[in-house]
């Protein structure tokens, strides 16, 4: 733990953590010659607080040293000590619900992209106030099938959650270029793969049903949490090779992430999913999604 003192903290601005330490977000400075910047070449995960709690705290650490594994980087810190400078994040930044982005980069090394000489990983901390990406919006988005593709699943970096994110951004202005709220994005097979940051479920016949990891997916923890909340509902929940017709005749859309939580899709292509309204499935997935993250009690449903 870092000491801090109070009167410090009470009239600090937003804090971020790099270095080793809680700086003013004005005064984070990263190096150009950091090769997160220079090559991409760093992990990262992005959780939420709700109540002071990390929400799945260990499903995200595991995926974020499976990242690190996957890229030979050493984490600098990790399982007790990153919940600790979360903790310290909070209440440096006097919050209870956050959007928590953790960053470890390979740290500063000479031009050139092999990582053996970079030897200080560096971890970043963002703690801070981030509504749901799309809102609060039962009432549904907007979205279109890009024609962007998910990298296929024998990338090099495909299911890493890297700094490599430039099929998410290619995602987004597509779906700016289109004027909808959001994009889906299929497999280099031609199947549904994901949203740009989030996963995607339909349901058709009454069964919820979510591409599998082979379509190169981020195996998303959102994901996992409305597979499992909805299949304690009872509800049939499968995961296959969706097509876009699927998507097309879907009696619902949503979307599942950390950053958008759960997102109704209400309109797809130009035309509305089911009769374009919030769905049954996706309504039950909100209030237990609500239930499980605190959310709907707090605020006050
Ligand atoms: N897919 C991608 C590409 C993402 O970046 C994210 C956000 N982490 C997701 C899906 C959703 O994953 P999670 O529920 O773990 O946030």
């Amino acid at each position: 733990m870092h000491n801090i003192p109070v009167a410090k903290v009470l009239e600090t601005a937003e804090h971020v953590y790099l270095n080793g330490e809680w700086v003013p977000v004005e005064q984070a400075r990263l190096s150009v010659f950091d090769h997160g910047f220079l090559y991409g070449d760093g992990v990262y995960e992005s959780m939420r607080a709700y109540g002071k709690q990390v929400f799945m705290s260990d499903q995200h650490f595991d995926r974020l040293e499976r990242s690190a594994r996957c890229l030979g980087l050493k984490l600098p810190v990790r399982g007790e000590q990153l919940m600790d400078l979360i903790g310290e994040g909070l209440s440096l930044n006097r919050l209870n619900d956050a959007y928590i982005r953790l960053v470890v980069t390979r740290g500063v090394g000479p031009m050139g992209p092999d990582p053996a000489p970079c030897q200080n990983p560096q971890l970043i901390l963002i703690v801070r106030d981030i509504p749901p990406l799309h809102g609060q919006k039962r009432d549904g988005i907007r979205a279109a099938l890009s024609s962007v593709r998910r990298c296929a699943v024998d990338s090099a970096t495909a299911q890493i959650k890297s700094l490599n994110y430039l099929v998410t951004v290619l995602g987004k202005l597509d779906a700016n270029r289109m004027g909808v709220d959001d994009v889906i994005l299929l497999d280099s097979r031609g199947f549904v793969a994901e949203a740009p940051v989030a996963n995607v479920f339909i349901v058709r016949n009454g069964i919820v049903l979510t591409p599998a990891p082979s379509s190169g997916i981020l195996e998303g923890i959102t994901r996992r949490v409305a597979f499992d909340l909805l299949s304690e509902a009872g509800l049939q929940v499968v995961e296959r090779d969706l097509t876009p017709y699927d998507l097309s005749v879907a009696e619902e859309i949503f979307l599942t992430g950390t950053h958008a939580e759960i997102v109704p899709v209400c309109e797809y292509g130009g035309y509305p999913v089911g009769n374009g309204m919030l769905g049954p499935v996706t309504s039950i997935l909100l209030d237990l999604f609500g239930a499980a993250t605190g959310k709907g009690k707090r605020n006050g449903a």
